[in-house]
């Protein structure tokens, strides 16, 4: 079977993580800075080390065959292509942000402004979309100082914390797109069965990312509390303590409710909670 080529950024934000994601699939790989190309030892597979920007065109020209990167990268250079998968990370908002002391009050007021960006055509897309016209400036980098320089009314970025907003004397004023790492393929090969392989690899670590394995004991008498509190992958396992009329009970939940999960579980009487990370989870 051919070798599938997949696409990640060379180094940046979303490096790490999707070598993280690739390696956590089992794949077996080695992750030279100075390589621009990895041959996986343990799968038909090939990693390509790419500026981000280039990714979403790569994949779509066939160059390779599947891609991680930002949504706002896929959207900026308006390429056709499948998305297989939303990966969870590198998850940021695009907004217009303007000076702390400008009175802009709605989108509208910025027409015949002017905005800098390093993304011009969402930008456009969306100042067409509510029908207004703007001056975009396209600059590279820093696009946060063109107001302070005087270069723009306004400003159209990335923000994820808002803390270069801020040290910048800006405040958000739209937000215009959300966006996290997706994988992408060309249209028409999602049945490839190597894409099918890694893509079922991806999710299996993906849902066990979002939950613990959990381990307490409880007194058979809160028994039944406990288990209307657990809502598992599928029923728990009770197993008896050597200590009698008590039980072991393990299983698996969500990590986005485990506070108040642990907390309801140590008010019904669990004892001894251990929690532990998952590797995978095959459905
Ligand atoms: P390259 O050298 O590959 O062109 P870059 O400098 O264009 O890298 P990075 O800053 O590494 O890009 O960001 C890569 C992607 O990470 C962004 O396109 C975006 O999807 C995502 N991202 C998440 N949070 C942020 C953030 N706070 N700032 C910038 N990008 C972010
Ligand atoms: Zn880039």
């Amino acid at each position: 079977m051919k070798t599938l080529k997949i696409a990640i950024q060379k180094s940046g934000r979303l490096n790490e993580k999707s070598v993280e994601l690739l390696k956590n699939c089992g794949l077996s790989f080695d992750n030279y800075k100075s390589s621009l190309i990895s041959p996986v030892s343990n799968f038909p597979l090939e990693i390509l080390f790419l500026r981000d920007d280039d990714i979403p065109e790569y994949v779509q020209d066939g160059i390779a065959d599947i891609g991680l990167v930002g949504e706002n990268v896929i959207a900026e250079t308006g390429v056709d292509v499948a998305y297989l998968q939303r990966l969870g990370f590198g998850k940021c908002t695009l907004k217009i942000a303007v000076p702390n002391q400008s009175d802009f009050k709605t989108v509208s007021d910025l027409s015949g402004k002017s905005i800098a960006t390093s993304y011009p055509v969402i930008l456009q897309n969306f100042l067409d979309k509510e029908g207004i016209s703007a001056d975009i400036k396209t600059i590279s980098g820093s696009v946060e100082i063109a107001p302070g320089l005087g270069l723009a009314d306004a400003i159209f970025d990335i923000v994820s914390t808002g803390g270069t907003l801020r040290s910048n004397g800006l405040k958000p004023f739209a937000d215009v797109m959300a966006s996290e790492a997706i994988l992408i393929g060309r249209k028409g090969e999602e049945t490839n069965p190597l894409i099918l392989e890694l893509l079922q690899r991806i999710q299996s670590v993906m849902r066990a990312k979002e939950t613990k394995y959990v381990v307490l004991n409880v007194e058979k008498i809160n028994l039944d509390k406990i288990l209307a509190l657990l809502p598992g992958v599928k029923s728990p396992s009770v197993l008896p303590l050597a200590e009698e009329g008590w039980v072991a009970v393990h299983t698996v939940i969500p990590e986005r409710d485990f506070w108040s999960h642990i907390n309801e579980l140590k008010t019904a009487g669990a004892q001894g909670i251990v929690v532990m990370p998952i590797e995978k989870i095959i459905l």
